[in-house]
């Protein structure tokens, strides 16, 4: 099978299951939205996905994506090129923000104060030189375990940081929370969790209304417990080996 037709089959299996999640969640389709996580794959193969329709892309590194999102672009017609949204669901360092706000559109993994800083002074230089159009839309990522080695701010943490993340008018857009479910508990649990923290940031911030949750093996539990967006990339693209999470 070529690849064009792998990925088409993969996709279709994957929508598949984000139907019957949310058929099962009593929840309509569009409520949810598929991201393809494309890290440590081709530029090829990203731009197969788009041309299979998919609009929405991510990568979790920055290094890996600056060249990708450029090379996928060059691969696209002009109309596709630009129905793309790229997402940055890495850990990010600060030293790194300037070259991510020039092709991202979304950052999903933001989780402190001082990154928040220096997105926003990134943005605001992309803005001026023309390198973005539009302010970034952030997701805060929230540590749903113990573990502050794995990123994320701890729940009791949000609502200070949503606070700053919403001063920064006109550079960054709080939409949300992103999580991954930690390692070797119930992510059903997790989810549970982290609805409560997103029921309670909507209240404060009506526009934060995006939740990130569920990957590969986990989205139907996420939908379940309200994820608006799925970052998959293993069902999709295939297995990517040990060393590249
Ligand atoms: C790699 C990655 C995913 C996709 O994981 P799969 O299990 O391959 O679907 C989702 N979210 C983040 C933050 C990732 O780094």
């Amino acid at each position: 099978m070529d690849r064009r037709a792998e990925l088409a089959e993969a996709l279709a299996h994957v929508e598949a299951r984000v139907a019957a999640a949310c058929a099962a969640a009593g929840r309509a389709r569009d409520e949810v939205r598929l991201l393809a996580v494309t890290k440590t794959f081709p530029a090829s193969d990203a731009a197969l996905l788009a041309e299979l329709g998919m609009t929405d892309l991510a990568e979790n590194k920055d290094q890996e994506a600056a060249s990708k999102t450029r090379e996928v672009a060059g691969l696209l017609s002009a109309d596709r090129a630009r129905a793309l949204r790229w997402h940055m669901v890495g850990r990010l360092q600060r030293n790194k923000a300037r070259s991510v706000a020039r092709w991202a559109d979304e950052v999903q993994s933001v989780d402190s104060e001082r990154l928040a800083t220096a997105l926003a002074t990134a943005t605001r230089s992309a803005l001026d030189v023309g390198d973005r159009e539009r302010p970034l839309d952030v997701l805060v990522q929230v540590s749903l375990d113990a573990d502050p080695g794995r990123g994320g701010c701890p729940v009791g943490d949000l609502p200070a940081l949503a606070e700053i993340i919403t001063q920064m008018g006109g550079l960054l857009h709080l939409r949300g929370l992103m999580a991954v479910a930690p390692l070797g508990v119930d992510p059903g649990r997790a989810f549970e969790r982290l609805a409560v923290a997103a029921e309670r940031l909507r209240a404060d911030y009506p526009e934060a209304d995006r939740l990130s949750a569920g990957m590969s093996g986990d989205l139907e539990q996420a939908v379940a417990h309200g994820s608006t967006c799925v970052r998959v990339g293993t069902a999709l693209l295939g297995g990517r080996g040990l060393a590249s999470f």
